[in-house]
């Protein structure tokens, strides 16, 4: 190893290698539930080069690297269960092209989400990119390849979906180029080549380190408003969805109705969010939304209602900070959440489903769900805030997640982002072809099985 610490520091430079103790012991856990696990080394590269010759290194000697970006996925998928290198890119944050006419932006993958924000309102005040309530250093790439979801999720689907194309180490060290990129000079779209992206996302770093990659920018509208619909049933909610969505003037649409165990009436919140270039497009959208849902006005089974002022603001924020709120309300400083992505028609059961899980393991339960393209699915979540300080506290939310992935698979979703036992869970249930097929692309790509292993492991 000491062989190795020097010649990653040749590459990188000396006070960019880490053995130190206190940095292992950062890297090695995250604020989930997911127990540590502790890196040799922390390496953060500075250029697609040095992420090649660091990659290079790692195959040649068949260490672990684990790509890092944030670090703020929670279901602990940066801690190197196998040891070795943590490869953290927050050094490649560079913004390299804004395309104001064709609407994207190339940067590196360690961008963080909040750089991208501020840079464009101070460059490109008439654009924007789809911003998860993620706290604001969870980075670009991070976010796209776990196929995240955000701010303009209601218009145009995942993150993944918003992206152009990438460049990718991979893990035998090549540098490769995917979507138009690797044609021409503009970063316009994955389409109309094959789409090799599909290689890399959702992967959870064990394909390839991707170091630069297109996100598609959107009109940053002077005029936003969001507008809050209850209902008492729950079962009402997936035509609420879609009936809202259907009118197509939303950008986001999330559902909330958080469930403390003991209490029995919930009344979930739907709020859908719209922008426009003029109060009147903007009246006339809001006008849209509400006659979209006049049956259930009308037959009072639902309505709006307005929004408390502090409530108002966080709304019509990117990131909306009530969740990062809510994930500290046990101020232990831990919280996980199961995402699961199913079709809109399973609210109901989904909700139910977290209502026993909370009574189940006495948790409080943070439930809702944001809509993904116009209705097409939702990412569900049952989200559990714990003290990390408090060992039983982190084994009930422990539990309750595992009780929740169990229920979205058993429903029909696919849980999300899933932590390394969750991925065994999803593999149970995986076609067995489709199953195989995954195992060779693997071994394909990274023959001596170092990109970030024990995730998406298969026997
Ligand atoms: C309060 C809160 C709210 C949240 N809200 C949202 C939300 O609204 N929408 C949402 O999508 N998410 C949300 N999240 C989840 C998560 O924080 C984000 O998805 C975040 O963007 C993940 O990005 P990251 O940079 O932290 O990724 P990391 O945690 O660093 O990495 C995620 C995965 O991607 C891999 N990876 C990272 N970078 C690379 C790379 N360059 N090449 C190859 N593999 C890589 C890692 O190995 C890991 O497997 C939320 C989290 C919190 C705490």
């Amino acid at each position: 190893m000491e062989k190795i610490y020097r010649e990653l520091e040749e590459i990188v430079g000396a006070q960019y290698v880490s053995n130190h103790a206190e940095e292992l012991f950062i890297y090695s856990r995250d604020m989930g539930t997911m127990l540590p696990s502790r890196p040799d080394l922390v390496v953060m590269p500075n250029s697609t080069e040095e992420v090649q010759k660091t990659v290079q290194v790692a195959n040649r000697e068949g260490i672990p690297i684990v790509p890092m970006g944030g670090g703020l996925v929670l279901s602990g998928l940066t801690r190197p269960l196998k040891g070795g290198i943590v490869l953290d890119l927050k050094r490649m944050n560079r913004i390299l092209e804004v395309n104001e006419i064709s609407r994207y932006a190339v940067v590196e993958a360690g961008t963080s989400q909040g750089m991208l924000q501020a840079y464009l309102k101070k460059h490109h005040p008439g654009l924007k990119h789809s911003i998860p309530d993620a706290p604001p250093t969870a980075t670009l790439g991070g976010n796209v390849l776990i196929h995240g979801s955000g701010h303009l999720s209601l218009t145009a689907g995942f993150h993944s979906e918003m992206c152009n194309g990438m460049e990718v180490v991979l893990p035998t060290g090549e540098i490769i180029r995917i979507g138009s990129c690797s044609i021409s000079p503009y970063w316009f779209s994955r389409a109309p080549l094959p789409d090799l992206a599909g290689l890399f996302m959702g992967w959870a770093g064990t394909t390839g380190v991707v170091t630069k990659l297109a996100v598609k920018l959107y009109p940053d509208h002077p005029f936003n408003d969001a507008r809050i619909f209850i209902t008492e049933d729950p079962a009402l909610v997936p035509d609420v969805i879609h009936r809202m969505s259907g009118v197509q003037v939303g950008e986001d649409m999330t559902v909330a109705v958080n469930y403390r165990p003991g209490r029995s009436q919930v009344f979930p919140l739907t709020i859908i969010n719209y922008g426009a270039e003029t109060k009147e497009e903007l009246t006339w959208k809001r006008n849209l939304i509400r006659e979209s849902v006049r049956k259930y006005i009308d037959d009072r089974t639902g309505g709006f209602v307005p929004a408390p002022p502090s409530r108002r603001q966080a709304m019509l924020q990117a990131p909306n900070t009530t969740l990062t709120q809510f994930a500290d309300t046990k101020r232990g400083g831990g919280f996980e959440y199961v995402g699961s992505i199913m079709p809109i028609e399973l609210f109901a059961e989904a909700y139910q489903a977290g209502v026993t899980i909370s009574n189940r393991f006495d948790i409080v339960n943070g439930m809702g769900a944001r809509v993904i393209g116009l209705g097409h699915c939702m990412m569900f979540f049952y989200g559990y805030p714990f003290n990390r300080a408090d060992e039983s506290d982190v084994e009930r939310a422990r539990n309750a997640l595992e009780a929740s992935n169990e229920a979205a698979l058993k429903l029909g979703g696919v849980p999300w982002k899933a932590e390394a036992p969750a991925q065994k869970q999803i593999l149970k249930y995986m076609d067995p072809n489709t199953y195989s097929f995954m195992k060779r692309i693997r071994a394909a790509l990274d023959p001596k099985g170092i990109m970030n292993p024990g995730n998406w492991e298969m026997d």
